[in-house]
């Protein structure tokens, strides 16, 4: 820390990102990235020459993308915020409608209470069950702004929009902010109920079911009053916060729902396929929606498992140094056919060596 540093921030404590180690090619199934080419309609659209236009400045309202979007989910672009990756538009939410504080799972994604002491608001952690679920009854009359991951983040459980929307009519007057990162892995969205309530914000990502995390492109849809407050704090930030290519990029990834549809399907198929395999090596696994497995065997402990596994080149997500829930466990990626192949293969040793 230098002798600069704000006091007010020195407490910060950062997000951790998963790893990215260079020393090796790894099978890296540590972030829940799509294992997928973005659609052969973004790299078409972006080779067709915007790069020679970027000595001009990208689109403020980030328009063809916000309005690809709009289309997609049926919403007038009004009700459509777009962001550098969703963190940032949850970074905006928090900041805009937080005052009163958040209240979140706490089990759920990390960033929450990171952002929320990045902006100095109160956080409310609001207990899972046993099972690690969410249970909606605990989101009556919460306090200040509502944040759930639906599928949650870390388990995949999911909630049906019926249980959603009974956490927004009991909360009217507050923001209720849904983070639906992991929604096209076999949810159901809640967008439509947006139309109904005017405190309902859904936030997705382009980062796993539309191949294109590197492209950072996030969303936000909601009551136009709200999406009129994200876009009063971008356009005191940085209203250029979604590049050219991004945009590009973004819209072609929307307009392809066959692809979209491909990619998602085989994830959700590879996933149950995957899940019965570890079960029958004697895993437990969460009832995942989302595009990865939370698993934990009764014989090997989650860090034990993790680093044998990065010793023979396959990279997953430890998360029981911060989380003691779940520290007998490990979260996989839900990749290619190919990679989970090599994945299953090598526990299957892992655990024949240990004896287990
Ligand atoms: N929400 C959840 C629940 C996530 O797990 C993630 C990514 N790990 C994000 C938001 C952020 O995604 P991105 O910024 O890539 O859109």
């Amino acid at each position: 820390m230098s002798r600069f540093f704000s006091p007010d921030l020195a407490g910060l404590v950062p997000y951790t990102p998963g790893e990215q180690p260079r020393d090796k090619q790894y099978i890296k199934l540590n972030t829940n990235e799509s294992p997928f080419p973005p659609s052969p309609g973004v790299i078409a659209a972006l080779h067709r020459g915007e790069t020679e236009k970027l000595n001009l400045y990208s689109s403020p309202t980030a328009a063809d993308l916000t309005e690809a979007i709009a289309r997609r989910y049926a919403v007038p672009p009004d009700h459509v915020f777009a962001g550098n990756g969703s963190d940032e538009v949850l970074a905006f939410a928090f900041h805009a409608f937080g005052s009163a504080g958040v209240s979140a799972p706490d089990l759920s994604y990390g960033f929450y209470p990171v952002f929320a002491a990045f902006f100095g608001l109160p956080f409310y952690p609001v207990p899972v069950d046993e099972c690690l679920r969410i249970d909606p009854d605990q989101f009556v009359r919460a306090k200040g702004m509502v944040v759930l991951a639906n599928p949650n983040a870390q388990t995949g459980l999911y909630l049906t929009p019926a249980k959603i929307e009974t956490i927004v009519r009991a909360n009217p007057d507050r923001v209720v902010l849904v983070d639906e990162a992991y929604i096209d892995f076999g949810g159901e969205s809640v967008v439509p109920l947006t139309k109904r309530y005017d405190h309902l914000l859904v936030v997705q990502t382009f980062s796993k079911s539309r191949n294109l995390a590197g492209a950072r492109i996030g969303f936000a849809i909601g009551h136009p009053a709200l999406i009129a407050d994200l876009n009063t704090l971008k356009f005191s930030f940085n209203p250029y916060n979604l590049n050219r290519l991004s945009i590009l990029a973004g819209k072609a990834a929307m307009e392809d729902e066959a692809y979209f549809r491909r990619c998602t399907e085989a994830v959700i198929r590879t996933r149950e396929d995957t899940t019965a395999q570890l079960a029958r090596l004697g895993f437990t696994c969460t009832d995942s929606r989302a595009n990865f497995i939370l698993a934990q065997h009764p014989r090997i402990h989650g860090k034990a498992l993790y680093q044998k596994l990065k010793e023979r080149g396959v990279l997953v997500r430890y998360l029981g140094e911060t989380e003691t829930r779940i520290d007998r466990h490990v979260r996989i990626t839900v990749g290619a056919r190919e990679q989970m192949d090599i994945l299953l293969a090598q526990i299957a040793e892992i655990l024949q060596e240990a004896d287990l």
